[in-house]
């Protein structure tokens, strides 16, 4: 391609709302473009990489024997009613009527509809395995879509599910979809951490998630030092810490006036912080109900959120309002979980501790003594694993890093199939719900989370298998003649050995061409200048910048043994 000739609008000034520097590259040196929030349209170089992408994700699932199909991204409503997801995904769902008045979604994921599909047209076990998957557009109406592509409202993703006639052949082909994934990411060139991850409701331990390693990242991941332990810090465990007993503190209220938080506590009872519970006051929110619910965890841990949630089965934990836990008798800043009205979890790690001491549910009072002493059902694991704590696996001490999640693979079992009344019959006749799994990739994503990984100070830096072009062909001086003719020589050469090459034929400076080479980062250049008429070249790496002076067949020779 001449770089004459594309539509590639690059910007010299880094856009205001831009933090990221995929999302500043990504813009100013023209792969997409923003619509509206979380809405981006793909200019040319953009959507090379995004079908680079996707390329590499559908022939590594092809080799993995899935096979790819294109579900509508407009789907009734009344499949997310019958699936219960109607209430569950609240306001992400896009909803909208038709002429008619009939209530349609845009696919937020298409758990439903795979199953719809598959649905009575497969009806025996001797029809399983069957593994489906699309790449395509996706709706979210995130609460705060940003970062670009990163989290975008409409992105692309690639949503595979299986189908099974037992939990052991889904597990097989979990395994299958887990090496396939890394297949993947690793043809894309990303440093990345399959991790253990949040089930939600489902529980179990069956949902791992793909972790490019970048400091941008959203998601913290709690990493073992020593073995191969790698877990979502939603998700993470640690070894129980034991506290040495101190002295022997009797059961009785304690005047503590305004010290509410456990900093002013242990510095006033001349006390360590792990002697305390402290109480954090959420409101759970359900398909058809809201409650508040206190979580107690010791002084010096922090609530894990998504933890706590999973703990009530909540669609989702918000803050409340300090009127509100008034209203319901709550005396906030000393909160106690002894005769409690509210729900009530406490920490796993608190059950039978002794001698602690909590809140008095009465302004300004605090309560010593104290043993935790409750029914099983009440405590939880709901603490965030912190960095120094030991590692389950291995007792090494775990340690915190930033990932970007693209993708995620889960163990789904009866989920769907059961209420969506997806049967078939097994071998002894009976019928049976599928057993199923779902593996998603963010595509679009992963165009933002490379460049997160592989860029410099002055622009995107593209692996292989995602870069728009292979090389970048410079002419120094279009008006050189001997320039040119070299340019065109070695230009027609690469296509002839089909490596994608851009022609940077343009009329500017060369050191305006070089800014943009290195914005747009494209691997290699081949800067053809004044020793054109020699036929010497410059050759240069954009990784490392470094560049060589040699003859343009070597120059040649060199793309051909990277490409
Ligand atoms: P996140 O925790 O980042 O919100 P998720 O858990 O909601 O993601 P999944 O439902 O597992 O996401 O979707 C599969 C994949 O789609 C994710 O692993 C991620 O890479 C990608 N993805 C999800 N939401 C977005 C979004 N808003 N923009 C771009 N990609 C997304
Ligand atoms: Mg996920």
């Amino acid at each position: 391609m001449k770089f004459s000739k594309i539509f590639l609008p690059t910007l010299k000034e880094s856009p205001k709302e831009a933090v990221l520097k995929s999302h500043i590259y990504l813009l100013r040196a023209g792969f997409i473009a923003q619509v509206a929030a979380g809405v981006y349209d793909l200019l040319p170089l953009g959507k090379k990489v995004l079908d680079n992408i996707k390329k590499v994700v559908a022939e590594e699932l092809d080799k993995a024997g899935a096979q790819e199909v294109s579900l509508g991204f407009v789907t009734p409503i009344s499949m997310w009613e019958k699936s219960g997801r109607y209430f569950r995904y609240g306001k992400e769902l896009l909803r909208f009527a038709d002429r008619h008045g009939n209530g349609f979604v845009l696919g937020p994921t298409h758990e439903e509809m795979m199953v719809e599909l598959v649905k009575n047209r497969v009806k025996s076990y001797k029809q399983l395995p069957l593994n489906l998957y699309q790449i395509g557009l996706k709706f979210r109406d995130e609460a705060r879509p940003r970062f670009g592509l990163m989290r975008g409202r409409e992105f692309v993703m690639k949503d595979g599910y299986s189908f099974h006639s037992s939990v052991e052949d889904m597990q097989r082909e979990f395994a299958l979809m887990q090496e396939t994934y890394g297949k993947i990411f690793k043809r894309l060139g990303l440093d990345f951490r399959v991790v253990d991850a949040d089930s939600g409701a489902i529980g179990g331990s069956g949902s791992k998630e793909f972790m490019v390693l970048a400091e941008s990242g959203e998601d913290t991941i709690v990493v073992c030092q020593k073995c191969s332990y790698a877990s979502n810090i939603e998700a993470a465990k640690r070894v129980k810490k034991i506290y040495p007993e101190g002295e022997i503190l009797s059961k009785k209220e304690v005047f503590t006036p305004n010290l509410k938080t456990i900093e002013e506590l242990s510095e006033f009872f001349k006390l360590p912080k792990d002697r305390f519970v402290k109480a954090v006051a959420k409101k759970a929110l359900y398909d058809d109900k809201e409650e508040i619910v206190l979580f107690f965890i010791r002084g010096n841990d922090e609530l894990e959120e998504t933890k706590a949630c999973n703990a009530v089965k909540a669609n989702e934990l918000v803050d409340v309002e300090e009127a509100e836990l008034e209203k319901a008798g709550i005396v906030s800043g000393f909160i106690s979980f002894l005769n409690q009205n509210e729900k009530i979890i406490i920490d796993s790690e608190l059950k039978n501790e002794k001698n602690m001491i909590c809140g008095a549910n009465k302004k300004d009072y605090h309560i010593t003594g104290i043993d935790v002493d409750f029914d099983d059902e009440v405590f939880d694991d709901i603490i965030a694993v912190k960095e120094g704590d030991s590692c389950v696996c291995c007792g090494a001490s775990l340690t915190h890093t930033k990932g970007i999640e693209v993708g995620h693979i889960f163990q789904l079992g009866t989920k769907y199939s059961e209420p969506l009344e997806a049967y078939f019959l097994n071998e002894q006749g009976k019928t049976m719900p599928f057993v199923m799994g779902t593996y998603g990739i963010g595509v679009s994503r992963l165009i933002a989370a490379i460049i997160e990984q592989h860029h410099d100070e002055k622009g995107c830096i593209w692996t292989k298998e995602s870069t728009p072009y292979m090389v970048d062909v410079v002419t120094a001086n279009i008006k050189d003649e001997a320039q040119m003719d070299l340019s065109e020589n070695i230009y027609s050469n690469l296509q002839k050995n089909n490596i994608s090459a851009l022609w940077d034929d343009r009329n500017e400076r060369i050191g305006f061409k070089l800014k943009d080479y290195e914005l747009i980062g494209i691997p290699y250049a081949i800067i053809v200048g004044k020793e054109a008429s020699f036929g010497q070249v410059e050759f240069v790496e954009r990784r490392t910048l470094k560049n060589e002076i040699m003859s343009f067949d070597e120059a040649i020779s060199r793309i051909k043994s990277l490409a």
